[in-house]
């Protein structure tokens, strides 16, 4: 029986996902959706690559949040169009939600969008916005059993990031275990190791943003 709502729920979900992936195909829009537990560095992550990437190329916010806007506002503070979603408790966003909250961006100048998702290693995962790609990240403060703990966001995503990299002497989290464990769930998932309060990594992942922006011109 539970199984059942939940296919219905995803089969609903996944009809809206395909209305968004075609029109933001039709618009050229590139489409991230940024996942990982509270507290992992999104929003941070997600400062850092608008204060690269926004003046190369037109970018736009969709916030997820439970309650509250505090990451819009963070977001509105670099001056990035930002359009709220708060899901009143709800633990992820769907594709009907992205959709409501894409009619009141200006898509005809937009180049990029970026999701980011409630804070959530779970269930995020199951649900197509209509995104190009999915971004995974984990902070070393999490623990490198989270891979093979949390398995579907990593089978998911084509990009994880290792956030917080600068902490990792302050901590067991092993490297290695958790690049090979990472590796065995996708085998081609590129790994990115950022640190957004020093910097680190942060030009190598904009770079792969920038050349999937400009590969998708290219595309059309
Ligand atoms: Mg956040
Ligand atoms: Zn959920």
């Amino acid at each position: 029986m539970e199984v059942k709502v939940m296919k219905n729920i995803l089969g609903e979900n996944d009809k809206f996902a395909e209305e968004n992936r075609k029109i933001f195909a039709e618009k050229n829009i590139l489409v991230m959706n940024l996942m990982g537990s509270p507290g992992s560095g999104k929003t941070s992550l997600l400062e850092k690559i608008l204060q690269k990437i926004s003046s190369e190329f037109k970018t736009a916010v969709i916030e997820g949040d439970l309650f509250t806007a505090k990451d819009a506002q963070r977001i509105e503070n670099l001056s990035v169009e930002v359009v709220q979603i708060n899901t009143s408790g709800g633990c992820h966003l769907d594709a009907q939600m992205i959709k409501r909250a894409a009619e009141s961006l200006n898509l005809d100048e937009l180049n990029f969008l970026i999701i980011e998702n409630v804070g959530n290693l779970v269930c995020p995962a199951e649900f197509d916005l209509g995104e190009n790609f999915k971004t995974a990240v984990l902070s070393i403060t999490e623990g490198d059993d989270k891979p093979l703990k949390y398995p579907l966001i990593f089978k998911e995503s084509e990009v994880v990031i290792l956030n917080k990299i600068d902490l990792i002497p302050f901590t067991n989290f092993n490297l290695k275990n958790a690049r090979e464990d990472l590796t065995t769930i996708h085998p081609n998932i590129k790994i990115f190791e950022t640190s957004c309060t020093k910097g680190d990594g942060m030009e190598s992942f904009c770079e792969f943003l920038r050349t999937r922006l400009i590969s998708k011109e290219i595309a059309l």
